[in-house]
């Protein structure tokens, strides 16, 4: 059977997992969150994060469209997105490169250097790595980072009757790639949301002690709340009309002749924060000042995931954006 036959990322991602040693006492949570959480040997109420993304050139980025600066950047900003998700702070990281020969040994200088902005940005040093040559151009990061038990958040821990909510608006990283595959102008709001986002680090450290699970909305909404709900084991309504759009969204729907709902649900790389968080807690979590906005709420498992539309219909809540789909 061919990998795409298999019915997606994640189910591969089961079929190894069953082969491979993934379970020990120190390991507090393995495969199937934003990071890996290890407990530390000399400290009970610290746990070390570890996360990894590989981005490949024609899937991940377009050299002809981002400079490979915004590359560097993109790279760290999601791994630390990651990270920020489970509610810690991000500390150290390898970084390995796959590069063809001909590549301009300036165009590697520039990676680093959007290496090195963005690791700057969040005091994370680069410790190691390895550099080979290959046929197309790879990035892989590993990020360490460390969280308290305090802060630990997982995306097994939502409660039915918890509100769910997003850090800031979705869509917008979705709609500026299609400007940019379709030849289109982008505004300078999709283009900085898609070429160069930035992580929600910032809004993590006041959410951490408050919510119940978090994610990170990487692979578009619908995936995220599905990946609460399997692990949590509840579900889920969404109501469409309070999920926060920008403008340049809408108007890129209309552009391209699309629903918005697709950039939104179906299209990634927003990395905002999706979390879910109790009634009581909430009011905690005013007193932060952070910025959030409320989109639904954890309901019992059997009564499913849907989304109700600006129409009003309510539909299922289906997928994500998929690898290998
Ligand atoms: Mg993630």
């Amino acid at each position: 059977m061919q990998i795409n036959e298999l019915g997606g990322e994640f189910a591969l991602i089961k079929k190894l997992t069953n082969i491979i040693p993934s379970q020990s006492k120190d390991v507090l949570v393995g495969i199937g969150d934003d990071a890996a959480v290890i407990k530390s040997p000399n400290n009970k109420n610290q746990f070390l994060l570890i996360t990894t993304d590989i981005l490949v050139e024609g899937e991940h980025f377009n050299k002809s469209w981002s400079t490979p600066e915004q590359i560097g950047i993109k790279s760290i900003e999601c791994n630390v997105s990651d990270i920020a998700a489970m509610g810690g702070l991000p500390t150290f990281l390898v970084v390995s490169l796959v590069i063809p020969p001909s590549t301009n040994v300036e165009w590697c200088e520039r990676l680093y250097q959007g290496f090195a902005y963005a690791c700057n940005r969040y005091g994370i040093i680069i410790v190691g790595g390895d550099t080979t040559q290959g046929s197309v151009e790879t990035i892989n990061i590993t990020l360490l980072g460390k969280v308290s038990d305090k802060n630990l958040c997982l995306r097994s821990n939502a409660k039915p009757g918890d509100i769910l909510a997003v850090t800031g608006e979705l869509g917008a990283s979705s709609a500026g790639l299609n400007l940019l595959k379709s030849n289109l102008p982008i505004t300078p709001y999709l283009e900085k949301k898609h070429l160069t986002p930035e992580c929600r680090l910032d809004a993590a450290k006041d959410l951490a002690p408050a919510v119940n699970a978090m994610i990170d909305i990487s692979d578009g909404l619908a995936s995220e709340v599905n990946h609460i709900c399997d692990n949590s084991n509840v579900g889920a309504v969404i109501n469409e009309k309070d999920i926060p759009v920008h403008q340049d969204v809408l108007n890129a729907g209309k552009t391209l002749n699309k629903q918005t709902r697709e950039f939104v649900l179906n299209g990634g790389e927003d990395f905002e924060l999706l979390f879910s968080i109790s009634k009581l807690d909430l009011e905690k979590l005013k007193q932060t000042g952070v910025k959030y906005y409320p989109i639904g709420e954890i309901t019992n498992p059997g009564e499913g995931r849907f989304l109700i539309t600006k129409e009003n219909d309510r539909i299922p809540l289906l997928g994500g954006f998929k690898h290998f789909g």
